[in-house]
């Protein structure tokens, strides 16, 4: 059980669902009937609490409740607390008597403890009296140890995608700025500007869009693992995003001599999601297309409705991904070697995003590719019902 639980300790699983999971499996294993844990902190209290069923919950909130138990104990002293029998007890009054008409005897309690602080309790309970042994104590306060290293783990996490949040956010606003006085400059605001000024203004604005593409591409990220992006989902015709995303790319294809094809069919192709990530999703595919392929090279973009599924794909004619390379596209930071040998310039971010958004939505997203054989990412969304 404890190897099961050091794999998914790396996982972006959220930590409420991870907890759920390893109160049941103690059950399980452990000769008890349920389990619970609360996290205690001294401000909010307590400010999450998991069970192996309703009754444990129950009795973790309880003790909260009333401020007494072993749980508050276990927490307050940062030991273990063993109550065989709590009608023999009388450390816990309030509890016992209201434990008592639930049918609860004993509860072994153990502190989730790390370093200089106690984060909580992880809180074991049985219908019968009696001591549970000494290797099931030690094995208790062992899972109790592994439920610390998650949370102190998701606690990391957090910070992490809090901080890029913030950084990302904060990027934005001079970004704005800046965009704002180039275009003062370029209408000539600030006076004409020579050929060669207006030169440098151009290496401006194209570095600029960089860098709120990136920052637009890491708030997305974020905003995608830590699932607080929860928006209002509507009706969403693809066609329309499509063809406005071809709109947007127009200058970019012209200015490389692309060809670029936009083959949408001539109904609407309407699926069920949120309009800002599924614009994401078919920007990123054109946009990598159009960056990936060599100038004077094509574009290809279809999208039907074929039995319930909305089908988009896009294929390029251009640099292709090593084969031994491909297995990798969707995780973050990934760049192929031929995109760095070429210097084509990007963050890795784009093709996990969009298969973040791809999955949320029910669909997959595939690819073939050949190392300088062109390639096509083919994407399935669940049309609307
Ligand atoms: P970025 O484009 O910013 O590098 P992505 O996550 O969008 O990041 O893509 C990751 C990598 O996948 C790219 O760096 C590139 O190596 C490869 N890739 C994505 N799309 C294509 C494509 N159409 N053709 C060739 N390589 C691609």
């Amino acid at each position: 059980m404890l190897s099961e639980f050091a794999r998914t300790l790396v996982t972006d699983f959220p930590i409420e669902g991870i907890l759920d999971h390893l109160v049941r499996r103690i059950v399980d294993i452990m000769p008890i009937d349920a389990a619970g844990v609360s996290l205690i902190s001294p401000t909010t209290y307590p400010h999450l609490v998991a069970g192996s069923d309703e009754s444990a919950v129950r009795y973790e909130n309880l003790q909260t409740e009333l401020g007494e138990g072993p749980c508050v104990l276990a927490y307050a002293s940062n030991e273990a607390v063993s109550v065989p029998d709590l009608t023999s007890d009388d450390r816990f009054p309030g509890f016992a008597e209201r434990a008592h008409v639930e049918g609860l005897v004993a509860v072994f309690t153990f502190p989730l403890r790390s370093d200089d602080r106690c984060l909580g309790a992880l809180d074991l309970y049985r219908t019968k009296p009696g001591e549970l042994d000494e290797q099931d104590m030690a094995t208790a306060q062992t899972l109790a140890d592994v439920a610390t290293a998650y949370l102190l783990n998701a606690e990391a996490r957090r910070t992490k995608s809090e901080f890029v949040a913030t950084v990302s956010h904060e990027l934005r606003t001079p970004m704005t700025c800046i965009a704002g006085f180039i275009e003062l400059l370029q209408d000539g605001q600030g006076g004409a500007l020579t050929p060669r000024q207006e030169m440098f203004v151009e290496a401006i604005v194209r570095n600029s869009a960089r860098l709120t593409a990136l920052a637009d591409n890491l708030l997305l990220v974020t905003g995608l693992a830590s699932n607080a992006a929860r928006r209002g989902h509507s009706d969403v015709d693809l066609a329309a995003v499509v063809l406005a995303a071809g709109r947007d790319l127009d200058r970019v294809v012209v200015a490389r001599g692309l060809e670029l094809f936009l083959d949408v069919g001539g109904d609407p192709v309407v699926v069920h999601g949120d309009t800002a990530h599924l614009e994401a999703v078919v920007t990123n595919l054109l946009t990598n297309a159009i960056k990936f392929t060599e100038d004077g090279g094509w574009v290809r973009c279809t999208l039907r409705a074929v039995s319930g599924t909305a089908r988009l794909s896009v294929s390029d004619n251009g640099l292709g991904i090593p084969e031994a390379e491909q297995g990798d596209l969707f995780t973050r930071f990934f760049r192929s070697s031929t995109a760095r040998e070429h210097a084509i310039q990007g963050t890795g971010l784009g093709l996990t995003i969009v298969d973040s958004i791809v999955r949320s939505h029910g669909g997959d997203i595939a690819v073939t590719s050949k190392h300088l054989g062109g390639s096509t990412f083919s994407v399935c969304l669940p049309l609307a019902t």
